[in-house]
């Protein structure tokens, strides 16, 4: 038995206005803390860090990023509330980058090339890919002798055969300005597929999987023998199943309609991003326990949001079931996905046709955790897997440290 070698890998998520970071030993992947910066670049700028059951909250000022980074690398090691006591016990960082464009297809080391085809990716993700290059740049400078790896949120998806990345527009849009499906949350489809396979004994070679994400942003994919073959999220988030506040698909003659109506590109941007979806349908709320609260009340805006939720799920699983010929698993993860308990009941309940039974007690007896919610005799296995896209960056960076 070769000897793993131990790590301590720190993982950071930069967002346009926020930092999440986490520390996780490795190769037992264990969380030893993890914290969160807040409304970075605006003012009420917070930082919350938690570990050992214990939660540090304090208000600091924050212009930027880099403050954001100085911040967190101050509370990391303090005294009374950290999570190491020294910096340099970190081995090795890894960092989600959103978009990785059509190079790469795995986790790499970063280097000059791979921050230039960040840079080269800013126009395909203008608001997430600069804030990805900023804590990269930022941590280089804290731990300039560590190895930093780029987890991408596309990568997983560039298995997809061009018949389900290439719109029907013409080709020269594709060659000239790289407009294709991407596809995005690949690291939890990943994480959350290959989980699946741990829970089922399977190998890759042998299952299909549909995994859907369903938190803010949703999304779903057809995962056959490993390998994404199919997601809905496109060219941006924007597109494929209804989500929190984003309208997922719609006909896209609706944007000119309203265009002649005298909606300025900001305005329909603005309300096909954040004021539409469970939001936009309900008129109440994005978020889905205001929205079970008040249908169960018999409020009929929100249970026909929620009706609607789940009706745009049902056809993308019936349409990628189509497409694998033989489904295996179907798992649910993210805060939806993980915590709905009704709302898997309403997405599964006439999937019975295509070999998807629901066991509804298991459904409600598993709640948020690890578990299978299907019928015994369901051809078809359901699972609800908590994702944890921390745990599949720090992973990847432990491959490509040791
Ligand atoms: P993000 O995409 O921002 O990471 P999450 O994965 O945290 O989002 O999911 C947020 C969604 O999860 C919200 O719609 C919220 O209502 C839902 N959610 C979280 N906890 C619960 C719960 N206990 N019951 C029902 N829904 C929940």
């Amino acid at each position: 038995m070769p000897i793993l070698r131990t790590a301590t890998i720190l993982v950071i998520n930069c967002g346009s206005s926020s930092l999440k970071y986490e520390i996780i030993k490795m190769p037992e992947q264990q969380s030893l803390g993890k914290g969160l910066v807040e409304r970075i670049g605006t003012e009420g700028s917070i930082i919350t860090q938690k570990t050992k059951g214990m939660k540090h909250c304090e208000n600091f000022d924050c212009p930027d990023h880099k403050e954001a980074m100085k911040k967190m690398c101050e509370l990391l090691i303090n005294e009374e509330f950290g999570i190491i006591s020294d910096l340099s016990l970190i081995n090795a960082v890894g960092h989600r980058v959103v978009h990785g464009g059509e190079k790469y297809s795995e986790s790499v080391i970063i280097d000059k090339d791979v921050i230039k085809a960040i840079e080269e990716n800013v126009e395909l993700a203008p608001l997430h890919n600069p804030a990805n290059l900023i804590g990269i740049n930022e941590a280089k400078e804290i731990f300039p002798m560590l190895r930093q790896v780029a987890v991408f949120d596309t990568s997983f998806h560039q298995t997809l055969p061009p018949s389900a990345y290439l719109y029907g527009l013409p080709i020269e849009l594709y060659e000239k300005h790289r407009i294709r499906r991407y596809g995005f949350h690949g690291t939890s489809h990943r994480y959350v597929s290959n989980k699946a396979l741990d829970m089922m004994r399977r190998f890759k070679e042998n299952t299909n999987v549909i995994s859907c994400h369903l938190g803010n942003g949703a999304s779903i994919t057809a995962i056959e023998h490993g390998k994404s073959i199919d997601t809905s999220m496109g060219f941006t988030p924007l597109e494929g199943l209804m989500m929190g506040t984003r309208s997922g698909d719609i006909d896209p003659a609706i944007i000119f309609y309203l265009s002649e109506r005298g909606f300025s590109n900001d305005e329909i941007n603005h309300m096909l991003n954040k004021k539409s979806g469970l939001l936009g349908l309900s008129g109440i709320s994005n978020d889905l326990r205001d929205l079970e609260e008040k249908a169960a009340n018999g409020n009929e805006k929100a249970k026909q949001a929620l009706d609607v939720y789940a009706y745009k799920i049902r056809k993308y699983i019936g349409s990628y079931a189509a497409n694998l010929v033989k489904v295996d698993i179907l798992v649910f993860t993210g805060g939806i996905g993980e915590n709905g308990i009704k709302m898997r009941e309403r997405i599964c309940h006439r999937l019975e046709s295509i070999g998807i039974f629901m066991d509804y007690d298991k459904n409600s007896e598993v709640g948020a955790n690890p578990g299978i919610i299907s019928q015994p005799y369901s051809p078809v296995a359901i699972l609800v897997i908590p994702t944890n896209e921390e745990l599949q960056i720090a992973l990847d960076t432990y491959d490509l440290y040791v």
